[in-house]
């Protein structure tokens, strides 16, 4: 018997320009026939994807009950996430209609890690306002007072793929790096990471970067009491979900002069802004478009994961995926609930 080729029929949702690209490069030597669609994957656009077997997600679609049971009612048996969250997918839901979910459990950890450290010396040596002043003829150092990473102590919670090399670039500054994970990684701990409880973070920690995954019970993690327990002038970076974060509680804590820095990749009503052009449009989030206007903020729009690295290794992944689950049924990167 020959060699038996099979294509599976993709609606890849969310799509950009850089989708595209990265995804047909991928797909040269395999030959899915892969359909995009700019829509977010909603219970309202989940009939475009009625005679495709497999629909392709990102963190911002939202695969809940009504959506998966309309994918289900079609061909769709694979949902495919390109993305390592899973949060935005109903499981149980999934799991009764029959779809089998997989995911990108890690396609550059070091992308994430890296962008952690960008936002933290914008905050600390404000280099997105020297640019500016710089293009405009203006040298006055007025307002530009840095601070110096070197010797703070930071709290790292969650030390997973992303966490654990988020420890060693502040243990490579010169930090004392203290940290919280139910898992402790005894390579970080030889590498000098201490692994303490929640409220020791809160309490000691100059800096704190978010690293956990967003579940019911790491909701609001960050919320009016915990940050009453934090250091005054704290800096907050969180490049994980938004909503492991209470926005409206960090934004008193701002006013307040409690939260000194906050540094922001990730926000908990995103999906209603990033990813888009919205420069001619009036954005309707007033605690979003509040927490731009403070010095002491500086936020990008879910860019972390965004190299060409990272984006190679989530088009690859996720074709290899698809490919394997329809030559056998399973992948090693299925999503298991329980
Ligand atoms: P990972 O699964 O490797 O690590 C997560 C770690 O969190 C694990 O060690 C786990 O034990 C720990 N954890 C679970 N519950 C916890 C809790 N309640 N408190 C503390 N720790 C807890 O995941 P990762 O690849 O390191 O990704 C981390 C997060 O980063 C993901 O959840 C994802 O949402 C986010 N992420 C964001 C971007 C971006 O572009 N901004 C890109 C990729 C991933």
């Amino acid at each position: 018997m020959g060699y038996v080729f099979n294509s599976m029929k993709v609606a890849v949702f969310s799509t950009r320009k850089y989708d595209r690209k990265y995804f047909d490069q991928a797909n040269e030597l395999i030959g899915h026939e892969l359909v995009y669609f700019e829509n977010l994957l909603r219970e309202e656009t989940a009939q475009l994807a009625a005679d495709c077997e497999c629909v392709c997600a990102f963190v911002n679609d939202k695969l809940n009950e009504q959506t998966l049971a309309l994918l289900a009612q079609g061909k769709t048996r694979l949902i495919a996430m390109r993305c390592a969250g899973f949060n935005n997918v109903d499981m149980e839901a999934a799991n009764k209609h029959g779809l089998t979910v997989v995911r990108v459990p890690a396609y550059s950890p070091h992308a994430v890690s890296e962008h952690v450290i960008a936002i933290l010396m914008a905050l600390y040596r404000t280099t997105h306002r020297s640019h500016n002043r710089v293009r405009e003829g203006n040298f006055s150092l007025e307002g530009m007072v840095g601070h110096e990473v070197f010797g703070k102590t930071v709290g790292v919670i969650g030390t997973g793929k992303i966490g654990a090399l988020v420890a060693k670039l502040f243990l490579g500054f010169g930090c004392k790096v203290c940290a919280f994970d139910m898992r402790e990684d005894e390579e970080l701990t030889r590498w000098g990471v201490r692994y303490t409880d929640l409220d020791t973070i809160w309490e000691t920690c100059d800096i704190i970067s978010l690293h956990c995954p967003l579940l019911p019970t790491t909701k609001h993690l960050i919320n009016e009491d915990t940050l009453a327990k934090m250091k005054s002038g704290v800096t907050i970076i969180n490049t994980s979900r938004g909503a492991l974060i209470d926005t409206a509680a960090a934004y008193h804590a701002l006013k307040s002069g409690k939260l000194g820095f906050f540094g922001i990749d990730v926000y908990e009503e995103e999906d209603n802004l990033f990813f888009e052009d919205l420069s001619t449009e009036i954005i309707q989030d007033d605690l979003f478009m509040r927490l731009t206007t403070f010095p002491n903020v500086f936020i990008t729009g879910h860019q972390a994961f965004f190299t060409d690295t990272a984006l190679t290794n989530i088009a690859d992944t996720t074709l290899a995926n698809i490919s394997k689950f329809d030559a056998s049924g399973s992948c090693a990167n299925q999503v298991l609930i329980g």
